[in-house]
């Protein structure tokens, strides 16, 4: 049966209808090199005078948003920036740990800004827009070059020059670092500039504040309500645009190495009010993250991919074998990732390692607790360097794993597992960043754009860098020239309107009073999406978990215990709101994963495998972006799509043999 077929025989129609294609229309068609020179110089600019008259709100202040907010308020334009922690120095970007990339070719090992975009489009599995990713390896050289004037404390070599590590699924050393806190020095530098900007005035900082709304008014993104999560004021802010920085979703699976608080709220209202949500499926599973340990567990830990640098990952060779991994002798041991790829060993892609893992232990000869696990081992490294020196690179994380495992990896093999970690989904945005919604905007983590199906390591940072400190400022121009916008003020429809959406949904989640807490659908739902919309996905699954999905939706409105009021600082109502747009975004994943009939990343569809079971990408069906539109309440999703086109890289099955 071919795959067209095969997707009529679903009955597909029962889930979502099929829309007309769709395409980024801002890219210039000119060779790819110069698309980017030639949109910045195509985008009309706004003079420094007029700037001062216009408003743009933006949702974030991690890496993508406080780069946004600081280079915006930097132009003179008046900025309203949201966050829900205590201080933009809490985003979830600060936990990132091995490092930014960039094109520097500092090593002179054969790198480039040709390589760069190489390796990524190839990493995303050719599932990632190429006049994009271009870009961003373009700008990547920059990146560095901004956050050294800032004081980022790069690690540096003896003579001086910033130093350089490897990352998975490239053969070059262009990977930036801070030891292992990247993500917190780039996040101070990033602070700082925001921190001169709300001191000179031009950027308004709101935190404990969340989003709960977008405000849409003549088909123009124009404002956002926000919650007050000290006094659960109600709010409204508008602006003549909006931009979103909200980060990743993975916390719909419960357990992920994201911070407790990721969440999709933002996004996903903005979905439903009518901008388009693209590749939700795509989720990244991380190789290296430490092993479940308990059913009360909340929370994942990442063990960063540079350790794949220097560690070597192995199981026993039979899965009868129990000895402390010490005292099995190398001719018992299977170091199948150097065994299965010689040429990129264990630096293969997240999507390549995971699966692997997964294969070893359901061969059951997986190590430690539920055998859900393989070593991770520094001995040849610390035999090689010298424990100091393994202790200067990666001290911070070795000590992380001691505190949260009581075991000392300079003495025994780490075990690690894979964990979902990133999402590639988000909102679907054109090359200039603006979504479906004109004047709405996404930055980093919250837009789809350039990462495909499976996104390398070190290139989140660059990422969301790259949209904030130099893409965005270049492309919001070019709506902004229209501006200022008519006025509009709080007693507009539109306004009052979604005010009432928020307050509808806050009494209503307070009146409940049922018998279940939040954390118990949302683990529930975590587990669904682990199972049949994570590593592997098969038909059969997919549809199991969209039947319960829809079950869980209705049990949450009827049986979910908030307790508390509005008019405090209440968690669980803070919590109660996500999980609530957890439960919907769960039900799009898994259509969207329904639909994507191939295996591609890291999501191994059954129906889609080589006769000797490895991954069978379907290019002729599924080489596009999906977009999805949301139907309203009782409607379905509409599907459209935007086919990718490849002129500069051959598509071709993946190989890292
Ligand atoms: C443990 C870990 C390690 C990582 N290490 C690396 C690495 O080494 N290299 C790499 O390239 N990538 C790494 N990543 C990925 C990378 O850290 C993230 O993709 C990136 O930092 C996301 O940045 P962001 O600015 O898009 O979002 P975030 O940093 O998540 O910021 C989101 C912002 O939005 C705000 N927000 C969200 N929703 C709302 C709302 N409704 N209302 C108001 N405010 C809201 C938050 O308060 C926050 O300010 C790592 C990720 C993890 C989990």
């Amino acid at each position: 049966m071919t795959n067209s077929e095969l997707a009529d025989s679903l009955d597909s129609n029962s889930f979502y209808i099929e829309g007309a294609d769709i395409a980024d229309t801002k890219a210039p068609k000119v060779p790819i090199e110069r698309r980017w020179e030639e949109r910045r110089f195509g985008a009309r600019l706004v003079n420094p005078a007029n700037r001062r008259k216009l408003n743009v709100i933006i949702v974030g202040s991690g890496l993508a948003g406080a780069s946004a907010a600081a280079t915006l308020g930097e132009a003179g334009y008046n900025i309203a920036c949201f966050c829900y922690q205590d201080s933009p120095r809490r985003a979830h970007s600060i936990a990132a740990q091995g490092g930014i990339n960039a094109a520097k070719n500092y090593r002179n090992d054969g790198d480039s800004v040709y390589r760069l975009f190489y390796d990524t489009v190839k990493g995303g599995d050719f599932r990632a827009r190429e006049s994009n990713v271009y870009r961003l390896a373009e700008l990547s050289v920059q990146i560095i070059d901004q956050c050294v004037a800032q004081g980022v404390p790069f690690a540096r070599e003896y003579g001086g020059l910033l130093d350089n590590r490897s990352f998975g699924g490239v053969q070059v050393s262009r990977t930036f670092y801070a030891r292992g806190q990247t993500g917190q020095q780039l996040l101070l530098g990033a602070y700082q500039a925001l921190e001169r900007q709300i001191a000179a005035g031009t950027v308004e900082m709101h935190t404990r504040h969340e989003m709960l709304e977008l405000i849409a008014v003549d088909g123009r993104a124009r404002g956002v309500v926000i919650r007050d999560m000290v006094t659960g004021a109600i709010e409204t802010y508008l602006a003549d645009a909006v931009v979103l920085a909200t980060g990743g979703y993975s916390n719909v699976f419960f357990l992920s190495t994201n911070a407790k608080g990721c969440n999709v709220t933002a996004t996903w209202r903005a979905y439903r009010k009518g901008a388009y949500f693209a590749n939700p499926c795509f989720t990244q599973i991380h190789p290296t993250c430490i092993p479940v340990s308990g059913d009360y567990q909340s929370k994942l830990t990442l063990m960063s991919e540079s350790l794949r640098n220097d560690g070597r990952i192995w199981v026993p060779k039979s899965g009868e074998d129990k000895r402390d991994p010490r005292q099995i002798p190398e001719e018992d041991r299977d170091y199948y990732l150097e065994r299965l790829y010689p040429s990129f060993g264990n630096l293969v892609p997240r999507d390549i390692a995971s699966r692997a893992a997964k294969n070893v232990c359901d061969e059951g000869r997986g190590v430690g607790p539920g055998a859900l696990g393989v070593y991770l081992d520094f001995a040849d490294a610390i035999a090689r360097l010298g424990r100091a020196t393994v202790e200067a690179k990666y001290g911070n994380l070795f000590q992380m794993y001691a505190q949260i495992t009581g075991e000392d990896p300079y003495e025994t093999p780490m075990r690690i597992y894979p964990a979902v970690h990133y999402t590639m989904g988000g909102l679907w945005v054109d090359y200039d960043l603006q979504a479906s919604i004109p004047g709405l905007y996404v930055t980093g983590e919250a837009n789809f754009s350039d990462h495909g199906a499976n996104r390398l390591g070190a290139s989140a940072l660059m990422q969301g860098l790259a949209d904030g400190y130099f893409v965005l400022p270049n492309t919001i121009n070019d709506y902004l020239a229209d501006g200022p916008f008519p006025a509009v003020d709080a007693s507009h429809p539109a306004v009052v309107e979604a005010v009432e959406v928020v307050r509808t949904r806050i009494n209503k989640l307070l009146s409940v009073n049922g018998s279940r807490t939040v954390d118990s659908f949302h683990r529930e739902l975590g587990r669904l999406m682990w199972d049949f919309c994570g590593m592997e996905r098969s038909e059969e699954g997919l549809r199991k978990a969209l039947t319960r999905i829809r079950e869980l939706r209705k049990e949450f409105w009827s049986d979910v215990r908030v307790l508390g009021a509005n008019e405090e600082l209440n968690q669980a109502l803070e919590r109660a709101g996500r999980v609530a747009d957890f439960l919907e975004l769960g039900e799009l994943m898994c259509i969207d994963a329904l639909v994507r009939r191939e295996s591609c990343g890291g999501h191994f569809r059954v129906e889609s495998q080589t006769p000797d079971g490895e991954a069978l990408r379907d290019d002729e069906e599924f080489s596009y972006v999906s977009a999805w539109e949301f139907g309203g309440n009782n409607g379905r999703p509409i599907l459209h799509k935007e086919p990718l086109v490849y002129e500069y890289v051959e598509m071709k099955q993946r190989s890292y043999k």
